[in-house]
């Protein structure tokens, strides 16, 4: 960690709502359960990059809430934040490489008690240990990045959500956020996978801008620093956002939901075959690969962006 980080800074017109504090998202304390409201249509980092990558797919994920299988990696990638978050809940000095590997275990075995199919995920021990092993060098190599013991973050797993006027709600959850004893804020994500080829660092740092738009706003303060962890490949990128910054990504997500809008309105729901195509989850329903989408149901499209269909 570094020892400091710049100035906190504040929007010039002040946040668009009461500003929140940056602790994690607390549970009801009356014991009552309020009726779950009705969600605004909203964006997500990982929504606004599907509508980027395929309309399509996009609108197999957020109208149709079509069920994707679970992946290895993907599953691996929840186990691993899993942990990553239950180690700071140790004290500081029992934050070691040990005591994460052996919070593996227990956390793969909630996530199989939450969902059984997961089992299937893997044909044989062997499959299974070697997977567990693999989970295993991503812990290691977290301690290679940096020194939980010295830490101590303000917020874990951080729901934030903004509703951008005239917009949709950002929503997202941000892995950690550390504040320096002088305010200074540090957004931090976690990736299992292996950094992006220099020049390509676009998409997750467009993920770290979102974030920090959304801090900025509801908080009223600007995050220092954006920092990503790859436990794939043990790099660390680090960004330092400017309010000029935040004002290009509103313009930016501003156009990229009006983009949606009209999409949602005219029913195109075009594919848009790229390699990223080999991961998609619904090919079988695609027509670049001989499959044919059901018919778009209105009031999901209504339900998802506030528009008719
Ligand atoms: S297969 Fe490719 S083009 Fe078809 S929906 Fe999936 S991402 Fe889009």
């Amino acid at each position: 960690m570094r020892p400091s980080l710049t100035a906190v800074t504040t929007p010039p017109n002040g946040p668009k709502s009461a500003t929140e504090p940056l602790t994690s998202n607390a549970a009801d304390a009356s014991g009552l359960v309020p009726e779950p409201p009705v969600r605004a249509p909203g964006l997500s980092p990982s929504r606004a990059k599907d509508f980027q990558q395929c309309p399509l797919m996009f609108r197999y994920r957020v109208v149709d809430r079509l069920p994707e299988p679970p992946s290895p990696a993907a599953t691996r990638g929840t186990l691993v934040h899993a942990v990553l978050e239950a180690l700071f809940d140790l004290p500081a000095e029992a934050r070691t490489a040990e005591a994460a590997l052996e919070l593996l275990d227990p956390h793969w075995q909630r996530l199989l008690a939450r969902d059984p199919g997961l089992a299937g995920l893997f044909d044989s021990p062997e499959e299974l240990a070697a997977w567990l092993t693999s989970a295993r060098a991503l812990l290691h190599r977290y301690f290679e990045l940096e020194d939980p013991t010295r830490l101590q973050p303000r917020a874990r797993e951080l729901r934030v959500d903004h509703q951008l006027e005239d917009g949709p709600a950002l929503r997202g959850i941000i892995d950690r956020v550390d504040v320096a004893p002088n305010g200074w804020v540090r957004l931090v994500d976690y990736k299992t996978g292996r950094s992006p080829r220099p020049g390509y660092e676009a998409d997750a740092l467009f993920q770290m801008r979102f974030y920090a738009f959304v801090v900025w706003r509801t908080r009223g303060v600007l995050p220092r620093t954006l920092q990503l962890e790859y436990l794939g490949d043990g790099t660390v990128v680090t960004h330092e956002p400017t309010e000029a910054e935040m004002a290009t990504f509103e313009t930016r997500i501003r156009a990229l939901w009006q983009s949606v809008l009209e999409v949602a309105a005219s029913g195109r729901w075009e594919p848009r075959p790229s390699p990223l195509c080999s991961w998609c989850s619904f090919r079988d329903l695609c027509p670049q690969f001989g499959g044919t989408p059901p018919p778009v149901d209105p009031a999901s499209v209504l339900r998802a962006f506030g528009v008719g269909a």
